[in-house]
């Protein structure tokens, strides 16, 4: 029997009810398995900026980095929109990301059968399944480049920058997952206008030869915002910048019917891992009982295979949740025609009792 401790980070919004179903799963998986979670809740964004006037105090990251994985909900909300850049709670997240070394962030976009009505695209596309996995890199590029203003506030700046070690070790990654999947790797850069994408493309082409057995291509990623649309079902590893997947994973979330559907996993070279939904806090539907939990209980799922090791269980989490819509049960979000609307806390409950 281990025991194992998880770092929880409610974060602001909707934050707060989904990670309490995500918690109700992991105290599922606790019966079943005899293991022993021990879960550490701390504060960042709006709450630690409310408590502690920063959004990521020093407490928090020495317990994430005390914890075998960190579970975050969501944070940020209308609240603190007008501070300054660096006392917003979103810099608490790239703050976090950095403080804990997670350069490489999972974003796996599945469409689930029973979700085809969901679905924005035609259903002749959507039938051809979508299970792609946007590997971006986490703590550089233009997120984390040198910024600023000049002729007195006139002007505004940001920059991406990129080295050689920063791409290889995002692209490996990559191109490690691929094995584990469809063995094909598609690189997303902007190669025809950027330094950046031109170093980036080099790198990962030279780290490609290492893995012959895997399909490669580069695209640009202006036809990669395309193409996701036209045909998602040729993407099986996406591997790209910052900037390039965040857009572009949210716009493949959308292929999977709705946000609220897509988990994420945040690694770097240890073990410990950042686990949460690619959604944000969603103020608009926050305390109504509406928000979907199944991103971050996915999340979990993602936490059982690459922090804990029990892949088994994130199996039966998969499973669980593939039921649970097969049953016809939907959060707001994923409504259609003749299923059966239910909360948040439910959803929590029913995909919970789905679990054995
Ligand atoms: P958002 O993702 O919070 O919401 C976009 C839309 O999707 C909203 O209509 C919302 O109701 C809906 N939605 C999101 N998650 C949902 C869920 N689980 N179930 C049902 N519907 C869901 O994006 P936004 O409105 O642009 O941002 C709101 C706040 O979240 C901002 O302060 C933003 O900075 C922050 N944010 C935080 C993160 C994070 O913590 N990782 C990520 C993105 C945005």
């Amino acid at each position: 029997m281990a025991e194992y401790k998880i770092a929880v980070i409610d974060g602001d919004g909707i934050g707060p009810e989904i990670v309490a179903q995500a918690i109700k799963i992991l105290k599922k998986i606790e019966n079943l398995s005899g293991n022993t979670f021990v879960f550490e809740h701390v504060l960042m964004g709006g709450r630690a900026i409310d408590e502690f006037g920063e959004p990521l105090p020093q407490e928090t990251i020495d317990v994430c980095l005390n914890s075998d994985a960190v579970l975050l909900g969501a944070v940020g909300g209308p609240k603190w929109d007008n501070l300054p850049g660096h006392l917003r709670p979103e810099a608490g997240l790239l703050g976090i990301r950095s403080a804990l070394g997670l350069f490489a962030n999972l974003r796996p976009a599945i469409l689930y059968r029973p979700l085809i009505d969901a679905c924005q695209l035609r259903r002749d596309i959507a039938e051809r399944g979508i299970d792609l996995v946007v590997v971006r890199e986490l703590t550089g590029g233009i997120y984390f480049g040198e910024r600023g203003f000049k002729d007195d506030g006139k002007t505004a700046y940001d920059t991406e920058i990129y080295s050689e070690q920063e791409v290889e070790r995002i692209a490996r990654i990559g191109f490690e997952l691929a094995k584990t999947r469809r063995k094909n790797v598609i690189s997303i850069d902007k190669a025809n206008v950027l330094e950046s994408s031109r170093l980036w493309r080099k790198v990962v082409e030279r780290v490609a030869q290492d893995y012959p057995d895997i399909a490669f291509q580069n695209m640009l990623v202006d036809n990669a915002a395309m193409q996701i649309i036209r045909d998602p079902s040729q993407f099986d590893v996406i591997i790209t910048t910052n900037m390039f997947g965040d857009i572009l994973s949210d716009e493949a979330s959308m292929t999977t019917g709705s946000i609220g559907m897509l988990p994420s996993a945040s690694l770097g070279s240890s073990k410990l891992g950042l686990y949460e939904p690619i959604h944000g806090s969603a103020p608009d539907i926050a305390g109504q009982d509406k928000a979907n939990p199944i991103a971050t209980i996915l999340s979990v799922a993602m936490m059982l295979r690459s922090s804990i090791h029990m892949p088994e269980y994130a199996q039966k989490i998969e499973d669980a949740v593939s039921s649970v819509l097969e049953d016809g049960y939907r959060t707001g979000d994923i409504m259609s025609e003749g299923k059966t609307l239910v909360g948040c806390e439910k959803m929590g409950d029913l995909i919970a009792d789905a679990i054995d």
